[in-house]
């Protein structure tokens, strides 16, 4: 480590306790050159969740974008803000436990899975905005199974969805 007061690159740890309430480390360096102290944090990496899409690029998981999706699905339905977080805590946390990466199809299951659960209509309406999911094969499964159950006079006020 470059000492920050002479800029030598020879130091001793002279110390380390656990900082942060034990999510990082802090060790108190002595420059072998100047014998002056300073110290260093070593932390986990943030081990983010990261969303590999159809192209094969990757864009780290924004719980904000999806939360937005949802919002949007449930606008005018009974359903609150604070079931919306609760979805989305849900979700996260079961993509989580897939990770550290999925596929931007497994979120996609997942809100619908979710939703399906909280309200039927804002489940078809996040489904037919999220064309891609249009295209899986376990999605057009699961939307013939809830057209069946739907009535038919309730379907036919709904666009296709
Ligand atoms: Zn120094």
């Amino acid at each position: 480590m470059r000492c920050p007061w002479c800029g030598a690159d020879d130091d001793r740890v002279v110390d380390s306790r656990p900082a942060d309430g034990g999510s990082a480390i802090r060790r108190r360096r002595q420059c072998a050159a100047c014998s002056r102290r300073y110290s260093t944090y070593e932390r986990i990496e943030d081990v983010g969740l990261v969303v590999r899409k159809r192209d094969d690029s990757r864009d780290p998981f924004r719980r904000e974008k999806v939360t937005a999706g949802i919002l949007k699905a449930t606008k005018n339905r009974p359903v609150s803000e604070f079931q919306v977080e609760e979805l989305v805590d849900r979700m996260e946390e079961r993509l989580r436990r897939k990770g550290p990466e999925v596929t931007s199809e497994q979120v996609g299951l997942e809100v619908l899975q979710q939703l399906r659960k909280l309200d039927e209509v804002a489940y078809i309406r996040f489904a037919s905005v999220y064309k891609d999911f249009q295209e899986i094969t376990d999605f057009e499964r699961e939307l013939g199974t809830l057209l069946k159950r739907v009535p038919a006079k309730r379907r036919q006020r709904k666009p296709k969805a």
